[in-house]
């Protein structure tokens, strides 16, 4: 099964990916994580992607496109995929649809997250992450069930983003709003969108997402 999750910032794509991935065993591919491993690693194409991240901005679409076309052919992607993040540009999705079919692979659902925009401002300011396993975690919302310490896999640091902060942020869901938007109606056109109600409890979209994707269950 492959998937697309798509949403502004902070609208859970990550939290729910990670969630699927457990779950169904289904590879998360997460176009942001992608990049900032390169910029931790100081590859040229991390040093690229970084001055369009810090100031809120999409990397150009050539970068994430040959990103992703590699990823997607390694081999554990095989099993089906979870897109977080990709694609963000009509011409992004008009890439994936074609690198698809050279693999004769199919999309099964893109699903649309809907959130208020001002729980967003309050989920991104609240944003960490395990700095071993990536793990996501929020000061309000999901919280460590110990304090310090993560809990799939007992580190005791944890990282906030560099592009978390408020001006970039409205930065981020401008951006949103202008570039990624336009490929909602390029996916219901091909009858692949559902959109879920983003604004529930964590737990609570999951179980949206896998009654879409197990309707009988
Ligand atoms: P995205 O990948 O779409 O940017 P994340 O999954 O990183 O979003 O979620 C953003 C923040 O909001 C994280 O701190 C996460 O723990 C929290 N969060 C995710 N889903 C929900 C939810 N349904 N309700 C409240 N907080 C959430
Ligand atoms: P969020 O889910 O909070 O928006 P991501 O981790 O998905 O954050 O993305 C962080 C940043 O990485 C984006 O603001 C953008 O600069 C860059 N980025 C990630 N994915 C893409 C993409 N598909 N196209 C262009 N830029 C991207
Ligand atoms: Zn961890």
């Amino acid at each position: 099964m492959n998937l697309i999750l798509l949403g502004p910032p902070g609208a859970g794509k990550g939290t729910q990916a990670r969630m699927l991935q457990e779950h169904f065993g289904l590879m998360q591919i997460a176009t942001g994580d992608m990049l900032r491993e390169h910029i931790k690693h100081h590859t040229d194409l991390g040093q690229l992607a970084q001055n369009y991240m810090n100031q809120g901005q999409l990397v150009p679409d050539l970068v994430v496109i040959q990103m992703i076309e590699h990823r997607i052919s390694e081999a554990d992607a095989n099993n089906g995929f979870i897109l977080d993040g990709f694609p963000r540009t009509v011409p992004q999705a008009e890439s994936l649809d074609k690198m698809l079919a050279r693999r004769k692979l199919k999309l099964d659902h893109v699903i649309e997250m809907r959130v208020d925009e001002d729980a967003l401002v309050e989920r991104i300011a609240g944003r960490f992450s395990c700095a071993a396993c990536g793990e996501g975690y929020h000061d309000k919302f999901k919280k460590p069930a110990r304090e310090g310490v993560c809990d799939k896999c007992g580190f005791g640091q944890f990282v906030r983003r560099d592009d978390d902060r408020a001006d970039t942020v409205r930065k981020r869901l401008a951006a949103y709003r202008e570039q990624t938007a336009p490929i909602l109606p390029y996916y219901q056109a091909k009858g692949k969108l559902t959109s879920i109600d983003g604004m529930a409890e964590i737990d609570v979209v999951q179980t949206q997402i896998r009654q879409l994707l197990r309707p009988q269950a």
